[in-house]
């Protein structure tokens, strides 16, 4: 098929077209289309090459041709020749070339082995069976799901990654899944022992039963069910599908039969520039052994085709290793493995989070010196994932207190932008693309991110960098002062503003409504918490409402903050500051009665730390006995009003900061914003309730109240810019009520009011406009917005300990009602405090 006009165009031909052979036939399209080479691709299998990382997604709903990743007008247009169904079986190295088990015969004088590998299955008796499978390729999986139809238990042997992975297509298929594997711990090439045991916990929470150590020896007719697995121990195990997941094999029959040489253990042994021992012969994959290494990941393999492509043409190229750094979701459970996850690198040291009772686990791997990060494990949360990948591929040098990029609440983690990586840093490694050739393609015009992604390839792989390209381009963009796009993420193509404002106008009253109107995909950690907070900032609806909990963060579904030992605190509500000796005294006797730590927070209220989680219903049962409300510290919400006494008791005072301060705390608490929210009234200019440092400040003068706006104490602080002078009460309200719906609508996901009035184009003079002169023809709708959300106030923590179904989620474990062990205190005091690692007394924790 391929038509070259040059006379003699190298011939070459490439036996396998699984993703690494197809990477090969990209590499020399160009090539191929302007006649310099002649390509032929024999693939064995009965389609042209598709995506087998992403396989599973064809129990998802993906069809064969979603999962393609050419198809045969794309090799006809570069004119390269292919057959499918072609098994090679024949080399003849004298006469360069190779024959198919059809017989035909395809000259070469370079030939590529891009054969992959193929599942081990461990040699048991019984293996041959029906119903005894593998998990490798589309035909695979349509036998699965025929077995599936006429099974109802199904056991997965291998516990590795892809084990896993098969797992969960069994459950998704409806079966009752069970995994067994031989070594004491899960996925044991990715993650260290306590991992692996956090690993087991949370997928065995998920419904999966997960047996190790368990070295099958016979698969027997069954009593229960179809077949019976007798392990080494006498112990057996019923089941009717048999799935093999022990391991991956190279495919190198072909080049061992051809006297190529091979590894001891299997694999076709390459040089560095993915030359095999006969120098015509190149060999790319899974199928080839490079120093003594055979990569099971796709990057590897994209490298050596590149490599080879090059070498072959005359360019200059060494294939020097890959990253094996893997992020994954296995059943919703994030699993993140890299570099040195074992700290076997001499003389390394690690840092360690575990938080049992939300099955998170993470470790960090550093040099002797601490300086730079050189491995990590996490589990059960892979937000910090990114980011410690950065600094192990670029060696960058690790923050102070290295600890700071794992632990929880740890807002000072130095964040790792755009601006704070070298041009060389592997941004995706999939495609080995650096941060330098995205700036590149930025700057050669590819503004759109989409564009960016097909021009460079990054994150086309797994995936797993797009937020940071995404960071990049931006910041790019930035830099070339043209436009950013505001789209919040990759499955709704708007801002934060446009969702909000879709939301009210069509009246959407869910996530899931607004993904199939507006949106792709099954959304992410991105989305799905910030359309949670519109729908709250819109309809006030209650938030764990069952559509609504899969968009809440940890905080927000146990309506309480998690301290670092994964305990929670408890913070009632204490309107402006003020409280009664009698709620003093509940407070006192509730905080005894659970041994709870007592403190009195920045925003004047009382802080009770160290409830279990089952805790939470209890604690609160009492508290709204006696009156209390929930406090919303947990939330993106209204957190405190703080007042000073005023003109009732101060001398100086010349309003009732007091008053105010209740009223504005009324009328707001349980208001949902981009971010939280702080306000303080002071009685006279003195300012004693510092007033300037809040998102909304009140100061009372002779003749009203001065108003202040988008101030900020924490991190970042900023005075707060004074907004309107001299108000009446009734108009302070209404411009308080205004500037914050209009913060609510325009303000950017996490955003809190200070930066939001930095970024905002005109800043104060245009919000006065909005606020104050109408500009925008907005206020109605504000204040109506408003109202709604005042008149619709129900207290979180009451409506959960009336509703039984609501009540499930505090038991300790998924699947136990004992409490968690770990969590261990000493006093310090006369109070509890957590337990260190080295104060805690061993305990082993069973789980049900
Ligand atoms: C379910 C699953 C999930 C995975 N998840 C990930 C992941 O998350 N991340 C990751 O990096 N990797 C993952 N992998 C691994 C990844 O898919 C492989 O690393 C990659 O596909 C290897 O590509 P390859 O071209 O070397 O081999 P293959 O994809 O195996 O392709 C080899 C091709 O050669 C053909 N062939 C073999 N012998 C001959 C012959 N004699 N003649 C003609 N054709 C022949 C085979 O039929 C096959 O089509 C996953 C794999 C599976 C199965
Ligand atoms: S400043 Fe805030 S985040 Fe930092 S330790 Fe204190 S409470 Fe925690
Ligand atoms: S701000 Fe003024 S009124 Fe309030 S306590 Fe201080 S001096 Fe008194």
């Amino acid at each position: 098929m391929s038509q070259s006009n040059e006379v003699n165009p190298q011939r070459i031909v490439v036996v396998g077209n699984g993703m690494v052979g197809h990477h090969f036939v990209e590499q020399l399209a160009e090539k191929s289309l302007s006649g310099e080479v002649a390509v032929s691709v024999l693939s064995a299998e009965p389609r042209l090459a598709y995506d087998r990382v992403h396989l599973s997604e064809y129990f998802t709903g993906k069809t064969a041709d979603d999962l393609a990743l050419t198809d045969e007008q794309q090799y006809q247009q570069w004119q390269v020749d292919y057959r499918t169904n072609a098994k090679v079986v024949d080399i003849d190295r004298q006469a360069k070339q190779v024959t198919t088990e059809t017989g035909e015969v395809f000259p070469y004088d370079k030939l590529v082995l891009a054969t992959g590998s193929y599942p081990f299955v461990p040699p048991i008796p019984g293996n041959d069976q029906a119903h005894c499978l593998v998990y490798r390729t589309i035909e695979d999986l349509e036998a699965i799901q025929a077995s599936a139809k006429e099974s109802k238990v199904g056991v997965v042997i291998g516990g590795g990654l892809l084990g896993l992975e098969a797992a969960n297509a069994l459950k998704q298929l409806g079966l009752e899944t069970h995994v067994v594997e031989f070594a004491p711990q899960l996925m044991a090439v990715q993650v260290d022992v306590t991992g692996g045991r956090v690993l087991k916990e949370k997928i065995e929470d998920l419904g999966v039963s997960v047996h190790t150590q368990k070295a099958t020896q016979n698969i027997a007719p069954g009593e229960s069910c179809r077949y019976q697995l007798q392990f080494a121990d006498g112990e057996v195990l019923e089941t009717d599908m048999v799935l093999f997941s022990a391991g991956i094999r190279p495919s190198d029959q072909l080049a061992k039969s051809f006297d190529l040489e091979m590894g001891e253990r299997g694999g076709i042994v390459v040089d560095n520039q993915c030359r095999t021992s006969d120098e015509n012969i190149y060999a790319i994959g899974e199928c080839a052994l490079w120093n003594n290494f055979i990569f099971g990941l796709v990057a590897p393999g994209y490298s050596m085709a590149k490599v080879a492509a090059q070498d072959m043409l005359g360019e200059q190229a060494s294939f020097t290793g890959a990253d094996m750094s893997t992020k994954l979701k296995l059943m919703g459970v994030d699993v993140g493995s890299i570099g040195d996850a074992h700290a076997k690198t001499p003389g390394a040291l690690s840092y360690v989070y575990e938080n049992q009772a939300e099955g998170i686990y993470k470790k960090m791997v550093v040099s002797n010196d601490k300086t730079k990060l050189i491995g990590a494990v996490l589990v059960g949360d892979n937000s910090d994932y990114d980011t410690l990948l950065q600094y192990a591929l670029n060696g960058l040098d690790l923050p102070e207190m290295p600890e700071s990029l794992i632990l929880p609440m740890a807002t000072e983690t130095p964040a790792l932008g755009a601006d704070a990586l070298p041009d060389s840093a592997t941004i995706c490694s999939c495609h080995n693309v650096t941060k330098g050739d995205v700036v590149s393609a930025v700057q050669s015009g590819n503004t759109d991110l989409s564009d960016v992604k097909s021009c460079t390839k990054a994150s086309t792989g797994c995936g797993g960098c797009a937020a940071l390209l995404k960071n990049i381009v931006d910041s790019e963009l930035l830099n070339l002062g043209m436009e950013v796009k505001k789209d919040i993420c990759e499955h709704f193509a708007y801002s934060r503003q446009e969702l909000f404002d879709i939301v009210r106008v069509e009246e959407i009253k869910s996530f899931d409504e607004l993904l199939a109107k507006h949106g792709k995909g099954l959304g992410c950690d991105v989305c799905k918490p910030t359309v949670g907070s519109i729908l709250a900032s819109v309809w006030n609806d209650y938030i764990l409402e069952k559509a609504h909990q899969p968009l809440q963060d940890t905080n927000d579904t146990y309506l309480a903050n998690m301290q670092k030992d994964g305990t929670y605190s408890v913070v009632p509500r204490v309107a402006g500051g003020e409280i009664t000796p009698d709620k003093l005294i509940v407070l006192g006797e509730v905080a005894k009665k659970y041994n709870l730590y007592t403190k009195i927070t920045g925003g004047q209220r009382v802080d009770l730390f160290g409830a279990r989680k089952e805790e939470l219903p209890e604690i609160w049962r009492e508290l709204v006995d006696a009156g209390f409300e929930t406090g919303h510290a947990y939330g993106k919400s209204v957190r405190t009003v703080k007042s000073c006494v005023g003109s009732t008791w101060c001398r100086y005072g010349v309003q009732d900061s007091v008053s105010m301060a209740i009223f504005i705390e009324n009328r707001y608490k349980g208001l949902r914003a981009p971010h939280k929210l702080k306000f303080a009234v002071s009685g006279c200019t003195r300012e004693c309730a510092e007033a300037q440092s809040k998102d909304i400040g009140i100061i009372a003068t002779e003749n009203g109240w001065n108003l202040y706006v988008c101030g900020n104490g924490g991190m970042k602080p900023r005075h707060a810019d004074l907004f309107a002078t001299d108000l009446d009460d009734e108009t302070l309200i209404k411009y308080i009520d205004r500037v914050l719906m209009f913060y609510i609508k325009t303000g950017d996901r996490l955003q809190r009011t200070s930066v939001w009035m930095e970024n905002m184009e005109g800043g104060l003079d245009y919000l006065k406009q909005v606020v104050v002169e109408d500009s925008l023809g907005l206020n109605d709708e504000l204040e109506t917005q408003m109202a709604h959300i005042v008149s619709t106030y129900q207290c979180e923590w009451k409506t959960t300990i009336e509703d039984p179904e609501a009540l499930k989620r505090f038991k300790p474990f998924v699947n136990s009602d004992q409490s968690d062990s770990n969590i261990q205190f000493v006093e310090e005091r006369g109070q509890i405090r957590p337990a260190t690692e080295e104060e805690k007394i061993p305990v082993k924790v069973e789980m049900a």
